[in-house]
């Protein structure tokens, strides 16, 4: 079999970035604004800091206020305190895993149920 051509790290990652970007539709997923390539942060929706893999179903795009926002929390956390992030995760991260969504939907909905409740 042909060996393939070696990619250097630095192409891999601007490969990965470029990808996650376009799976995202070019935006921010939490915030929905259109972002371009020199801005775009990458995020770990499952933090890596808490067992979170690096891997195409769990990386999105982020600009850079809503990755500082999130932080090390979990989705669940930051969906149910930030549930607009949640509904935007839900449109523009098409790529995630199917989990990750459905944890997605679900705290978006407990976090409006409990808004609702408090009203
Ligand atoms: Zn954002």
């Amino acid at each position: 079999m042909r060996r393939l051509r070696r990619i250097r790290p630095a192409e891999q990652k601007r490969a990965i970035k470029l990808a996650t970007l376009r799976d995202c539709g070019r935006r921010c997923v939490y915030c929905a604004q259109p972002l371009e390539y020199a801005r775009a942060t990458l995020d770990h929706v499952h933090p890596l800091a808490k067992g979170g893999a690096h891997t195409p179903g769990n990386v999105v795009a982020a600009c850079p206020p809503c990755n500082r926002l999130k932080a090390d929390m979990l989705p669940v956390e930051f969906f149910m305190r930030y549930p607009w992030a949640g509904s935007n995760f839900i449109h523009h991260a098409r790529a995630v895993h199917r989990a990750l969504k459905r944890q997605a939907r679900r705290a978006v909905s407990l976090a409006f149920a409990a808004l609702q409740a408090a009203a």
